[in-house]
Parts: C-alpha cells; sequence; structure tokens
C-alpha cells in the first residue's frame, strides 16, 4: 500500500447519519462513502479497505500513486482553458438599459452601438475568424434585449460567416427579463442564442425593491410571465434558461416560498436551471445605499445552508458545472477573450468599466483591433503565478486563482477565492440533493 498516497485535491463534508461526501478538485467526482471509509482515505490505512473498494477509490481519484504530480495536471489543463483557441466576445450592443437596479455597477452614459463599431467587428472576424477553432458570442449590457434588432443582424452575419469557414458558433444572452416576451424570445433563439440569463430576485417584495424601470415601475410581474409564456410556449427544445436569484440578506427567511414557488412554475422543466448568489459588494456607488442588505463574504454560505436544508429541491445544475468544469476561469483572464463596448472600446471584464487596467484597446471601423499587451498580461498573469496559498487548495482544480482576477489586477490583495470556498461543504451538499449529480455513493 505504500505506493498509493491521498490527493491532496480532496475536500470533505458531512451529509447524513454515517456518511460524507468527497469531491475531488483533479478527477472532479463527487462520492457518498461511509464515514468509515473517508477516514480511512484521510489517514491512509489503506489496508483496511477490501480490494475491490481499493480499487473503486482509485478509479474514483481520491487515492493516486505516491510519484504523481498531481498539481502539473492542474496546471496544464488551466493553461490549456487560458490559451483556449476559441474566441470568446461579449458583445454590448447598447448600454443603455430599462431598469435601475439598487446594486448595479453600470453607469447609463452610453446609448446604442453604432455602425461604425458594428462593421469593424465583422471586418475584424472576417479577416481574423480563420485563426480561431471556435466563436462564441456573449450579448451583454446595458440591457441588449433593447438591441434585439441590432442582435438579429450581427447574428445573422456571425452565423454566416463561421458556416462559410466550418467554424462552431455558440451564443448566450444576459437579459433582465422585461422584453423577453414569448415572441423576441423566440427570435433570439432562431438567431441561434441558445443560452440565456434572467434575474428573478424571488418574490415581488424583493424584486420590485431593487429591480425597478428607470421611471420606477415594478418590474416582477412582466419578467415572471414572460418566463412562464416561454416555458408553455415555445416551440423550442434547445435552449436552456438559468434564473439568477440575487439573495438580499432579508429574503434569507423567504428562501422555501422562493423554492416552492419556482418549482410550481419551472420545476417540471428541464430547460429551466436556478442559481442563487448572495448579494454582495459588487462594486460601484449604489450599492453602498442598500448596506444592510448585502452579505459579507464569509456569511455567504448561509445562503447554500438554507437552499440544500428546504423540502424542494430545483435543478442546481449551474453549481454542479461549477464542480465539474475542469478549469472554470472566469472569461476575463482568458487570452482571448474581449468585451466590446457599443463606442468600440474593448474591456477584459464586465463591471469595472470606468478603470484605466480594464480598457485593453479599441476596435477601428476598418475592422483592426489596437491592443495594450501591457494590459492584457496583467489579467492572464494572475492565474499563471497564483499565489502559495493556492497550491495546496482543494480548489485549485476549478479555480486557479482566476475565477476572479479583477480586484488583483486592480491592486487589491494577490488571490480572491471564489464565492464557491466559503461555502463550498454547503453547495456541494445542494448538488449531493440531485441522485444525477452523484458519481459514485454507498448509501
Ligand atoms: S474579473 Fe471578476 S468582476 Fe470581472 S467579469 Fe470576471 S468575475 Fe466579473
Ligand atoms: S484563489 Fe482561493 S479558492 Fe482559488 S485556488 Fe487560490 S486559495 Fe483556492
Amino acid at each position: 500500500m505504500e505506493q498509493y498516497k491521498t490527493s491532496r485535491y480532496n475536500m470533505y463534508q458531512d451529509f447524513k447519519e454515517g456518511y460524507g461526501i468527497i469531491f475531488n478538485g483533479l478527477s472532479k467526482n463527487i462520492s457518498i462513502l461511509s464515514t468509515e471509509k473517508i477516514e480511512i482515505i484521510k489517514s491512509e490505512k489503506y489496508a483496511e479497505l477490501e480490494n475491490s473498494t481499493l480499487k473503486k477509490i482509485l478509479e474514483l481519484g481520491y487515492i493516486v500513486s505516491k510519484d504523481f504530480d498531481e498539481k502539473q495536471i492542474i496546471d496544464i489543463r488551466f493553461l490549456q482553458e487560458c490559451f483556449d483557441s476559441r474566441l470568446d466576445l461579449t458583445i454590448m450592443p447598447t448600454e443603455d438599459c430599462n431598469f435601475r437596479c439598487k446594486y448595479c455597477y453600470e453607469h447609463f452614459k452610453k446609448g446604442m452601438m453604432n455602425e461604425d463599431v458594428e462593421n469593424g467587428i465583422f471586418l475584424y472576424l472576417k479577416k481574423n475568424l480563420r485563426k480561431y477553432n471556435a466563436l462564441s458570442v456573449s450579448w451583454f449590457g446595458g440591457e441588449p434585449t433593447l438591441a434585439i434588432n441590432l442582435i438579429e443582424k450581427m447574428s445573422k452575419g456571425f452565423i454566416e460567416l463561421c458556416h462559410r469557414l466550418k467554424i462552431p458558433y455558440s451564443a448566450g444572452i444576459t437579459t433582465n427579463g422585461y422584453l423577453l416576451t414569448e415572441k423576441n424570445f423566440n427570435r433570439l433563439v432562431k438567431s441561434r442564442i441558445r443560452h440565456f440569463q434572467v434575474t428573478l430576485d424571488g418574490l415581488e417584495v424583493y424584486h420590485d425593491k431593487f429591480k425597478r424601470t428607470v421611471d420606477n415601475k415594478s418590474t416582477y410581474g412582466t419578467v415572471l410571465n414572460n418566463l412562464i409564456s416561454i416555458k408553455k410556449n415555445s416551440p423550442f427544445r434547445n435552449f436552456d434558461i438559468t434564473i439568477r436569484t440575487n439573495v438580499s440578506v432579508e429574503m434569507l427567511k423567504d428562501i422555501e416560498n422562493i423554492t416552492f414557488l419556482y418549482n410550481k412554475e419551472f420545476g417540471d422543466d428541464k430547460r429551466f436551471n436556478f442559481y442563487f448568489r448572495p448579494v454582495g459588494d459588487w462594486g460601484g456607488e449604489r450599492v453602498k445605499k442598500i448596506s444592510e442588505s448585502v452579505f459579507k463574504k464569509d456569511l455567504y454560505s448561509l445562503v447554500y445552508s438554507k437552499l440544500s436544508e428546504v423540502n424542494c429541491k430545483l435543478n442546481y445544475r449551474m453549481y454542479y458545472l461549477e464542480l465539474k468544469n475542469n478549469i472554470d476561469i472566469c472569461y476575463a483572464s482568458r487570452f482571448n477573450s474581449y468585451v466590446i463596448g457599443m463606442d468600440g472600446t474593448i474591456y477584459k471584464c464586465t463591471t469595472i468599466f470606468e478603470e484605466e487596467c480594464n480598457k485593453i484597446g479599441r476596435i477601428s471601423k476598418e475592422g483592426n483591433i489596437e491592443l495594450d499587451e501591457k494590459k492584457i498580461a496583467a489579467w492572464t498573469m494572475i492565474g499563471i503565478k497564483k499565489e502559495a496559498i493556492c497550491e495546496d487548495c482543494g480548489l485549485l482544480g476549478n479555480c486557479h486563482n482566476a475565477t476572479c482576477v479583477a480586484d488583483q489586477v486592480r491592486g487589491k490583495g494577490t488571490y480572491n477565492c471564489p464565492h464557491l470556498k466559503n461555502s463550498f461543504g454547503d453547495i456541494l451538499k445542494l448538488v449531493a440533493t440531485n441522485d444525477e449529480y452523484v458519481d459514485y455513493r454507498e448509501d
């Protein structure tokens, strides 16, 4: 048994009487094992295991050969993801918005994208897309559905070009859902947008407190009804909608009611999945006015423990993917990822638009991109360099200190753990409530 060691990337969580959950950050396997077996793995007393169990545990990656350098594999996977030759474009067809959310960091100073920028993007792709192995577009804003005509027009151009060059194309959109009527939704799906993220903050009382139209009207009913109508009437099967719920401190007491409501309206439809995120300080001035509703980072896990306790299971695929993705880094740390503003400014990150370190270049109407290599290097190198604390972290294989690099680039600290870190055990429990997401179980 001396030839084996316990993986340095195992993470453990109590589950129920006599059983625990074990996750490995390299193999990504999630298992429910008896507490005795988990103790044996932790204490490396493998001789106490039957041969067939030892074989299974080796297969799941919780025990590895002594000479296996796991960190090297994780580093290589990170580099592969970081320099993957897929081109990721986050496009802001407008920077205007029909909402004024209280926790939003955007400034809404600029309006619609003009024709010069639109043509510039297309000409850039015409000249350069061959260098890449795929094109992935994320429509962002402002509120992108305000520019639905432009999205349709640009998508048509991208799809035709990709088809001609035989390059795979994919697209998604982040929207507040207010204009996502069934008709608009179907137009977007026909424009090959397959992934939708819509924010719905649980119940009317919470949603409308933070998310109101520019002229201060309620928005909850419209967004919810749009989603219900898409679910009932859309002829398409090939899309997914993630309902993102920003959980404020006061919303915690209603988590059960919210999950029951979501379950009643969407629970029987696999195209819908649910992603709850504690409201944190995401920057900007506006959030300072709602400080009593904002969670401190070390209390994020309260949200997930509450969700795993309630007696209503939703489709938590997003958390599962966060665990399972080989390296789940932010697009801002990927080399071939650009955010293009309506005026042609190129950014790395979709939050700190006003900061110089985020303005990495500009696209001209002739389709030339001028980039500041020094700034790009700063965004890319954070994950490559990582930090001593990351070396033995169970989440190195998910995060690599690159799930959110904005603070490090701005010089506010040298590492930034994702929400997954503080809330890991509770998120793991949430995922393990769904049999589909457990690779091996003994209970
Ligand atoms: S770097 Fe951080 S703040 Fe910027 S887009 Fe990525 S996750 Fe968001
Ligand atoms: S940033 Fe935090 S969660 Fe990410 S690898 Fe480093 S220590 Fe782990």
